[in-house]
């Protein structure tokens, strides 16, 4: 039997966990699923990455409102993916922060990534028909950009290119937590169908600097201690590393993109293989270290149809 497209057989709801990690920040974790981000300062709260839908945003919420009773002042999109941005009109939040890159992203693949990613983890999109259409940011900032909540001052930092061509982490300088999004993960397959993956490591070697004492990671649970920190970020890097080694080393004698689906898959399998979406994200990420090894700079666009045709010809 074949196996079933991405993640459409993935249907058992995950065991949230909204864990303090000190200095008014909060991780929203959930297994494996997309995280969120929470700060909460002296006058207002800012919140990072929204979930899928804003049905599902109102448990974030919830468990904003066990904490304090704050404003929500800031929607902070780490990168342009539907699974993390769609929710965001439940906050209400007067601003929308996003790096330039990943507006124009939104602007130019939003709507194509919005109906291929419902169709390939609908468990993700509870209640989508809450979703009122592509959340656009209302502020963006090219390289760094500061905000205080109160005493708590946030830097919103593009460190440079991994997961996609935007991506932004949030560090509090003061606690030294870090809100990663998804170019670290903890547990989970880093998925790198938009990636550029030979900028990767250097973009995760300036989070590493950063030494951050908490991480929030895109996927996976909260992450705490230096050290542990550290070891999310390696495995991280560790990963993208190879499997943009074996794409090439594939693609340098000519062999077709199925076989080094199938060599890439059992070459990471012993070491990653039962992270969360391991399975879902390998067709994408070979087909986009594939591409990227033969010299396309640019990940190209994922539409619903494109995504059922790799599929097929990867699975069958
Ligand atoms: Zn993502």
């Amino acid at each position: 039997m074949s196996k079933a497209f991405a993640s459409q057989a993935d249907i058992e709801e995950k065991r949230i966990t909204f864990a303090d990690l000190g200095g008014g920040a909060y991780a929203y974790t959930a297994e494996g699923d997309p995280n969120s981000g929470v700060v909460v300062g002296d006058d207002g709260v800012m919140v990072l990455d929204t979930q899928a839908t804003p049905v599902m945003a109102q448990d974030v919420m919830e468990r904003i409102r066990g904490v304090t009773d704050q404003p929500i002042r800031y929607v902070v999109l780490t990168h342009y993916h539907a699974v993390r941005v769609l929710g965001a009109s439940a906050y209400g939040a007067p601003q929308v922060i996003a790096s330039q890159d990943t507006r124009d992203l939104i602007a130019e693949r939003g709507a194509q990534d919005f109906k291929s990613e419902v169709e390939r983890f609908p468990r993700l999109f509870r209640a989508v028909e809450s979703i009122p259409g592509l959340t656009w940011p209302n502020l963006s900032f090219r390289g760094e950009m500061r905000g205080w909540l109160g005493r708590t001052e946030v830097r919103l930092l593009q460190l440079g290119r991994g997961h996609t061509k935007g991506d932004t982490v949030a560090w509090l300088p003061e606690s030294e937590v870090l809100f990663s999004g998804d170019l670290v993960e903890f547990g989970a397959a880093p998925y790198t169908g938009d990636a550029y993956l030979e900028e990767w490591p250097a973009t995760l070697a300036k989070l590493a600097a950063l030494k951050p004492r908490a991480l929030v990671p895109g996927r996976g649970d909260a992450v705490v201690g230096p050290d542990r920190c550290q070891l999310a970020i390696e495995q991280t890097r560790e990963f993208v590393t190879e499997l943009l080694a074996s794409a090439r080393s594939g693609h340098a004698v000519g062999r077709s993109l199925k076989d080094i689906y199938r060599d890439t898959t059992e070459r990471l399998r012993p070491r990653f293989g039962t992270f969360a979406i391991f399975d879902h994200c390998m067709p994408f990420d070979v087909s986009r270290a594939y591409d990227e090894a033969g010299g396309i700079r640019d990940p190209r666009i994922w539409t619903a149809e494109r995504d059922q045709e790799m599929w097929r010809s990867l699975e069958s």
